[in-house]
């Protein structure tokens, strides 16, 4: 008889991606590499290279001498796209499981029965996977995009605006609501681009791209340091590559 694959571990300390110090995209083997902490649950992630994949939280402090703990900002700059893609999902499952231990309704202690369910094991309540949308959009006024610096960003870079969606509100009212609230500009044409798991902690990203209709910017100074028109010749720093903002953009530059 075959032996099973071995299997990708994504293994999770402190909500920092653990791995192998040299080359290796995950620990690859037939059992789990570090302790799995106490009452942690195994995520299964689908696979890679016909392996299967799972995410799991240890509570063992990693071995300096033998592997290394980052941020998955910091992971998505050393691993493949699709090794980076599982361990963002194994990220988002592992913050529902901790963030779900017991029900929101009754306090009682909630139980896994499917990969993305729980239920409570007193009044029965079902506990989905919460995902957190947020609308991102690229304004454009003829060869200039509007592009804004948040008080939230790390580093120098110039991003776009974006927002959670609220109860009540269609993706394309919430596009319109941010870019309003934000700048005090109103846009039109508005267009889906494309979407993106968030794994910060738990979001997807929705892209669209939109025309400047009319206004002049006047910043949210709550959410905004700045905003401003950036002609596509002369962009300042931009989001890193792993973002939709930057997809956004380079699309956008790649039309000419
Ligand atoms: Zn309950």
């Amino acid at each position: 008889m075959r032996e099973p694959p071995d299997t990708y571990w994504f293994v999770f300390h402190d909500g920092r991606l653990v791995l192998p110090l040299e080359g290796a995209a995950a620990f690859l083997a037939a059992q789990p590499p570090l302790r799995a902490a106490a009452d942690a649950l195994a995520h299964d992630l689908g696979e890679l290279d016909g392996r299967p994949c799972v995410a799991y939280a240890t509570d063992e402090a990693p071995d300096a001498n033998r592997c290394v703990a980052l941020t998955l900002r910091e992971a998505y700059l050393r691993l493949e796209r699709r090794f980076y893609d599982k361990a963002g999902f194994g990220a988002q499952l592992l913050h529902w499981d901790a963030t779900t231990r017991y029900c929101g309704r009754c306090g009682g202690r909630a139980e896994r029965r499917g990969p993305i369910l729980k239920c409570c094991t007193v009044c029965g309540a079902e506990i989905y996977t919460h995902i957190a949308p947020a609308v991102i959009v690229l304004v454009r006024r003829g060869d200039e995009a509007l592009l804004v610096r948040s008080h939230s960003f790390k580093g120098k870079h110039h991003g776009l605006v974006a927002g959670f969606l609220e109860p009540g509100e269609t993706l394309e009212e919430c596009v319109a609501r941010e870019v309003r609230e934000e700048t005090a500009l109103e846009i039109g044409n508005l267009r889906y681009f494309g979407s993106q798991p968030w794994p910060y902690p738990c979001g997807v990203m929705i892209g669209f791209t939109a025309d400047y209709l009319a206004g002049e910017i006047r910043i949210q100074e709550e959410e905004l340091a700045s905003a401003a028109w950036f002609h596509r010749d002369a962009l300042p720093e931009l989001p890193m590559k792993l973002s939709l903002a930057r997809r956004l953009l380079d699309a956008w530059l790649e039309r000419g």
